[in-house]
């Protein structure tokens, strides 16, 4: 159990913490028979919004102590969409403050971790090394990280050597494999789309397998079924409403969510501009369409008194329109 002094300290902590991180939202105290408190449990809004997105995965880490080996912090961890280790809450058993501080620490390193990979994810596309349309489909559904498993795996397809072992109408039994290594039974529902694999890959991962990819390119199917892309694994990981165990929306903190909004943004104009780049009447009309909204977003922010944040788009804009139209003009003629 812990010391009264001690206590006082920890109480003092977690009633500033409101002020300081608006984000702060639920915490649990345990005291013994005689008052006197032996655990904290804790999370705040960005870990619960977490365990939302990702907690169909959770690990609990009791390898955190202090220095003197008799104090404990459990860590309740799960795996972000970028394949990172995210925290979803806390235990502190028997354990002091300086500890808090240690956690925070932990939780802020790997909530930077994320933005920087949410930054690199919303400004690049990774290559698609080999040009082919299931991989195309996912480039920009993916995050980095899970589209470079996927197409690991397309790759090692390539290899694999496929036999027909039983044809029941709508359902075909495969095997899959290369000479030298081991061979896997897929199962082919046409009639649902449904593919099990004896690999286990996609249960164990959310990712499908060489071997189902291969089953894929014998019978020409194009792209994976929406099913066996995970929203968890996808740029679109933290879209929608966070809801707890109540039944409430959580506030989030503004800034995360601000942050929130402008991925979502980017992921959705990333998409935009990657398809419609790639041909011209597309990319003019999608160009004035975007001139128009622009215009009907400054108006609305405007009516709702809200203070532009870019005071002079205008000039640059229309400066930019005369660019681009001229030079796809010119392409034209
Ligand atoms: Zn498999």
């Amino acid at each position: 159990m812990m010391e009264l002094g001690a206590a006082g300290a920890i109480l003092e902590y977690f009633q500033k913490l409101p002020v300081e991180n608006p984000s702060f939202y639920f915490f649990v105290f345990q005291f013994d028979i005689d008052d006197l408190m032996t655990n904290i449990f804790w999370a705040d809004a960005r870990m619960i919004e977490d365990y939302d997105h990702f907690g169909d995965v959770i690990t609990f880490d009791t390898t955190y102590r202090t220095n003197d080996h008799e104090r404990q912090l459990a860590l309740f961890l799960g795996v972000n969409h970028h394949n990172q280790t995210t925290v979803f809450g806390a235990a502190l058993i028997l354990d002091s403050i300086r500890f808090l501080e240690h956690f925070q620490m932990v939780v802020d390193d790997r909530r930077y971790s994320e933005t920087m990979e949410d930054f690199r994810t919303t400004n690049s596309t990774p290559e698609v090394i080999v040009k082919c349309e299931i991989l195309k489909a996912v480039v920009t559904e993916y995050t980095p990280t899970i589209f470079c498993i996927f197409q690991d795996q397309f790759e090692s397809s390539i290899f694999q050597v496929l036999t027909l072992k039983r044809d029941e109408g709508c359902i075909r039994v495969y095997e899959v494999g290369t000479s030298k290594g081991a061979w896997h039974t897929i199962t082919y529902d046409s009639l649902e789309g449904n593919f099990t694999c004896s690999c286990c890959m996609f249960e164990y991962l959310g990712v499908q397998c060489a071997h189902v990819m291969k089953v894929h390119v014998h019978k020409e199917i194009l792209c994976m079924h929406p099913k066996y892309i995970l929203k968890r694994w996808t740029r679109d990981a933290k879209m929608g409403d966070i809801v707890d165990s109540t039944g409430n929306i959580v506030d989030v903190d503004p800034k995360a969510l601000q942050t929130r909004r402008y991925a979502i943004l980017m992921s959705v104009y990333g998409k935009v501009a990657n398809i419609a780049s790639e041909h011209d009447k597309v990319f003019k009309d999608c160009y004035s369409r975007e001139i128009r909204m622009t215009q009907e977003v400054m108006h609305e922010i405007k009516s709702l008194g809200v203070k532009m944040p870019n005071p002079a788009p205008q000039s640059g804009a229309s400066e930019n329109v005369n660019e681009v139209h001229g030079q796809t003009s010119s392409t034209q003629q």
